[in-house]
C-alpha cells in the first residue's frame, strides 16, 4: 500500500526522522531507496504495509530501541496511514520473542464487551438484528484496547516510552500524507457509511467525497490525542478527556440531520474503559516437521487453528504426492481445523478451551481420518472432540463442547467475513535479536464507521466477532457477554528450529488470516518456495463454510491446480485479493530477509536497518 513518489515519500519521511535525531535519519536514506517489498540485512527489520510505519519502526531501531519500541512506533503510523483498518480505536495482538530469556510472550489487547453488553441486545424480538445494522452503530464498539496493550508493551518488554516512539506518527498525523488509489478506494466503499456521521463526513469526506489521489491528508486531531496519550500515558485515554469523549460519542452516535437511517446507540461507561486491562498471554505452540511453531492463543483462533491444520498435514508426505493431492489434503486439513475452532475457541475466561486436546498429535491422527484422499468434503464438516484428548483429566467439558456439533456447523456464515478489507499486521526485529509480530485492527474496513469527534480516530466494531446464533437461547462458546472478548482470527506467528528463529509471520483478512498464514508456511517450508515467493503465490482459503466453498483468488481460480482439484470435487467462489502479509526470515548467515506484500492492498515496504552487501 501507499507506494509513493519518491519525493513526496522522502519528504514525509523526513518528517518521521527528525523527531528522532540523527540516529533517525537513516530512516530517510534507507527509505528512499528501499520503497521495496524485500530487503535483506542487519542490525533490525521492519516490514508493515505502508512505508512510512516501516520507516518509523526503522528509525526507532537506528535509534538504539528495540523491536518492541519498533512496532509500536509502526502502529502508532498505521493509525494514521491506514485508520480505516487499525488505530487507537481498536485492539490487536502481539506476540514477542525475548532473545535475552529466549522465550515467547504474548500481550493480548483485545477489546472487551462492555458490562451493560448482553446477547440480548443482538436480537430484535426473536431474530437477530441484521449484521449490516449492528456493524454500523454504537452496539458494535468493544472497549478498545490499543492504548493500554502499545504502554505495557513498552514497559514491560520495550525501552522506551509512549512519549517517544509516538513521535513519529504525531508527525505523519499533523503534517499529512498522499493519498493513495487503495486510500482513496477503501474511503469511496465506505461513503454511505461515512456520511451518516458528522464527525467521520468532515474527517474522510471534506466537501462531501472522498478526498482525491494525490491529496494531502492530515489529522491534527489525531495528532491532538496522541499527543494527549504521550504526555500522560493510557490513562489519558481510559479515564480523561478521551474516555468522556467516547462514552458520549456511542450513547449519542453523531449522526447527521439527513442520515437516511437510524443509529443505534451502545452501552459503554467510564467504567468499563477504566476498568480495561491487557492480559499477558502464554502463547500456544505446536511442532511441525521440526519447527516449532508459536501463535496466539485464545481467544484468538489463529494460533490453535493453524497448529491443528499442520498437526493433520504431518501425516502427509508432500515429497510423496502431486502437488494437487497434497493441496486437497491442505484445504480439507484446513476445514476441519476450521469447525474445531468455530465449535471450542472464545474467551478463555468465560469458557473451558481445549488447548491441550487441540493441539494434540493423537488428536490429530484420529481426525486426519476424517479426510478422504480421493473427495472434497461436501459441505461443511462437524467438529470433533478434542476434549477426550486432554492431558489434564480435570478439565471438564465446558457448555459449549456439550453442544450439538451439527447444531454448530449449520450456524450460518457471517456476512461480515469479507477478506482483504481490514487489519494490518507488522512484524520487527532488533539487533539483540528480540522479534515482534504484531497483529492490530479495528475489525470492519472503516470500524464501526464512527470517528469520535475532536480525536480524529474510528472506533471499532470488533463486537460483531462474537457469534450470534439464530435464536437468542441457543448456546454458543463466543456468544456475546458482558466483559467478554470476541473471539479473533487473528495469527501473528513465530517459527523456531532448534531454538533458533527462522520466520515471524502474519497477515490481515478476517477468519482468511489463518488460512493466509498457514499457507504462506506450507508454501515456504513444504513445497520449497523462497518466502516472498510463498507471499505473492495465489491463496486459497478454506473455512468450513456451510456451502462447503473455498474462497480464492483469480489467479488460484484459472491455475491447473484449481481445475484438477474440482474434479475432486472441490468448489471455489472467486473473493479477490486475500490477505496483505508481513514477515522476516532469519537466515543461516546471521541476516534477516525482510518481506511484505509484493502487490496485494497496493504493496507493502520492507526495510533493515544495514542493507546487506553495502
Ligand atoms: N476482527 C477480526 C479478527 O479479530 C480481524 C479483522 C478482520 O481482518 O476481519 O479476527
Amino acid at each position: 500500500m501507499r507506494r509513493l513518489l519518491l519525493t513526496a515519500c522522502t519528504g514525509l519521511l523526513l518528517a518521521v526522522a527528525c523527531t528522532h535525531d540523527k540516529a533517525a535519519s537513516s530512516a530517510v536514506s534507507a527509505s528512499a531507496a528501499d520503497l521495496s517489498p524485500e530487503a535483506t540485512g542487519r542490525g533490525g527489520a521492519a516490514a508493515s504495509v505502508d512505508v512510512r510505519a516501516t520507516a518509523a519502526a526503522i528509525g526507532i531501531l537506528e535509534s538504539g530501541g528495540n523491536a518492541v519500541d519498533a512496532a509500536v512506533a509502526a502502529a502508532g503510523v498505521l493509525g494514521v496511514t491506514d485508520p480505516y483498518s487499525c488505530g487507537i480505536g481498536g485492539g490487536g495482538f502481539m506476540l514477542i520473542y525475548l532473545a535475552d530469556e529466549q522465550r515467547v510472550v504474548s500481550v493480548e489487547h483485545r477489546e472487551v464487551a462492555p458490562q451493560g453488553l448482553h446477547r440480548e441486545l443482538f436480537y430484535e424480538g426473536a431474530a437477530p438484528i441484521p449484521m449490516p445494522e449492528v456493524l454500523t452503530s454504537g452496539l458494535s464498539a468493544g472497549v478498545p484496547g490499543m492504548a493500554r496493550g502499545w504502554e505495557v508493551a513498552l514497559e514491560r518488554y520495550g525501552t522506551r516510552g509512549l512519549a517517544d516512539v509516538l513521535q513519529p506518527a504525531i508527525r505523519v498525523a499533523e503534517q499529512g500524507f498522499e493519498i493513495d488509489a487503495f486510500f482513496h478506494e477503501q474511503t469511496a466503499r465506505n461513503v454511505d457509511r461515512f456520511k451518516l456521521f458528522t464527525s467521520t463526513a468532515s474527517l474522510f469526506l471534506p466537501g462531501g467525497e472522498p478526498m482525491p489521489v494525490g491529496a494531502r491528508f492530515a489529522n491534527p486531531e489525531l495528532a491532538k490525542t496522541y499527543r494527549l496519550v504521550a504526555r500522560e500515558g493510557s490513562r489519558a485515554f481510559y479515564q480523561g478527556e478521551i474516555a468522556r469523549a467516547i462514552v458520549d460519542t456511542l450513547a449519542r452516535p453523531p449522526v447527521a440531520p439527513d442520515a437516511p437511517r437510524k443509529v443505534r446507540s451502545g452501552v459503554m461507561t467510564l467504567s468499563d474503559l477504566a476498568d480495561y486491562d491487557v492480559r499477558i498471554r502464554e502463547p500456544v505452540k505446536s511442532t511441525y516437521r521440526g519447527y516449532t511453531v508459536y501463535g496466539m492463543g485464545a481467544p484468538s483462533s489463529g494460533g490453535l487453528a493453524v497448529g491443528l491444520t499442520l498437526n493433520l498435514l504431518e501425516g502427509y508426505e508432500p515429497a510423496a504426492m502431486s502437488r494437487v493431492d497434497f493441496l486437497h489434503r491442505y484445504l480439507e486439513a484446513s476445514r476441519l481445523a476450521f469447525a474445531d475452532r468455530t465449535a471450542f475457541v472464545a474467551d478463555p475466561e468465560y469458557v473451558d478451551v481445549p488447548v491441550a486436546g487441540l493441539l494434540s498429535k493423537e488428536y490429530a491422527a484420529e481426525r486426519r481420518k476424517a479426510i478422504d484422499p480421493a473427495r472434497a468434503a461436501a459441505g461443511a464438516v462437524l467438529a470433533g472432540n478434542p476434549f477426550a484428548y486432554q492431558q489434564d483429566p480435570s478439565t471438564t467439558r465446558s457448555a459449549a463442547a456439550s453442544l450439538s456439533a451439527a447444531g454448530l456447523a449449520a450456524l450460518p456464515p457471517s456476512v461480515l467475513d469479507v477478506p482483504n478489507r481490514e487489519t494490518t499486521h507488522i512484524t520487527t526485529s532488533d539487533k539483540a535479536g528480540n522479534i515482534v509480530s504484531y497483529t492490530c485492527t479495528i475489525e470492519f474496513e472503516g470500524g464501526n464507521g464512527i470517528v469520535v469527534p475532536g480525536y480524529g480516530f474510528l472506533l471499532n466494531n470488533e463486537l460483531t466477532d462474537f457469534d450470534v446464533p439464530p435464536s437468542p437461547v441457543t448456546p454458543h462458546a463466543n456468544s456475546p457477554e458482558p466483559g467478554k472478548r470476541p473471539r479473533s482470527s487473528m495469527s501473528p506467528t513465530l517459527v523456531f528450529k532448534e531454538g533458533a528463529p527462522v520466520f515471524a509471520l502474519g497477515s490481515p483478512g478476517g477468519s482468511t488470516i489463518i488460512t493466509t498464514v498457514l499457507q504462506t508456511l506450507v508454501n515456504h517450508v513444504d513445497l520449497g518456495m523462497p518466502l516472498l515467493e510463498s507471499v505473492a503465490a495465489p491463496r486459497v482459503s478454506q473455512r468450513n463454510t456451510p456451502d462447503g466453498k473455498s474462497q480464492a483468488e483469480p489467479e488460484f481460480l484459472s491455475s491447473r491446480e484449481a481445475a484438477a482439484l474440482m474434479e475432486k470435487g472441490h468448489v471455489f467462489a472467486d473473493v479477490g485479493p486475500i490477505g496483505a502479509f508481513t514477515g522476516i526470515r532469519f537466515n543461516p548467515d546471521g541476516t534477516v530477509t525482510a518481506v511484505a506484500e509484493p502487490k496485494r492492498r497496493g504493496g507493502g515496504s520492507a526495510m533493515v536497518v544495514e542493507r546487506a552487501g553495502r
